[in-house]
């Protein structure tokens, strides 16, 4: 199965990419992931891209659609992959397009997160990730309990450097402006599901299968 995961920052792709990916034995492919790594690593790519994400606007095509040709090339994603946050501009949309073209293996679909804008924020500017196991948790929306099982085996919750206000404003703004329309783009093609993002991580997750059945 070869989807890709549309939706708005806080959308929630990457918690729900997660757990497809071990339901489905399939990689979760998030470009965010692999450019924060490259930032971590110190790389030249990371050092081309460390203040790009850190005010929150969009690292160039070229280099994205040669990361993602990389990686897509690798064994593991011969049986599928899940595309979280990849494409996000139209010219990228239309470089992957051709890429699976190529390969004679199309994308099954694109699924839209939907959620309200005032939703995002609060995910947003609350998101934390487990330092210990490297889980998505939520300052407002997870349990004492979910927090406490982190922090009480030593682990810290680490805010992400572009989870800031200022930053978020303008990662929401990018994506309406640059990525929101690749879901006509998807919905031409025929191949655009809608899923209601909002409630529970499970509750998400039952609706996203459902969506891909
Ligand atoms: P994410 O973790 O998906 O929210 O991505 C974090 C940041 O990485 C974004 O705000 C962008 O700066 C950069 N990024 C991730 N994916 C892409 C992409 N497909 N195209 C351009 N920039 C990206």
């Amino acid at each position: 199965m070869r989807i890709v995961l549309l939706g708005a920052p806080g959308s929630g792709k990457g918690t729900q990419a997660r757990k497809l990916m071990s339901e489905r034995n399939i990689p979760q492919i998030s470009t965010g992931d692999m450019l924060r790594e490259a930032v971590a690593a110190g790389s030249r790519l990371g050092q081309q891209a460390g203040e790009i994400i850190d005010a929150g606007n969009l690292v160039s095509d070229e280099i994205m659609i040669g990361i993602i040709s990389e990686r897509l090339a690798r064994p593991d994603a011969t049986n599928g992959f899940i595309l979280d946050g990849f494409p996000r501009t139209e010219q990228q949309a239309e470089d992957l397009e051709e890429l699976l073209d190529q390969r004679a293996t199309p994308l099954d679909a694109a699924i839209l997160m939907d959620v309200d804008s005032d939703i995002l924020m609060k995910r947003l500017t609350g998101r934390r990730t487990c330092s210990l196991t490297g889980k998505l948790l939520n300052v407002y929306l997870s349990t004492q309990a979910e927090l406490d099982e982190c922090t009480s085996a030593g682990g810290e919750l680490i805010q992400r450097e572009d989870d800031n206000e200022e930053t978020i404003e303008n990662r929401l703004e990018v994506y309406r402006q640059q990525t929101e329309p690749l879901v006509e783009f998807y919905r031409q093609r025929g191949c655009l599901k809608t899923v209601d993002a909002d409630g529970s991580v499970d509750a998400v997750f039952e609706r996203l299968l459902e969506a891909l059945t």
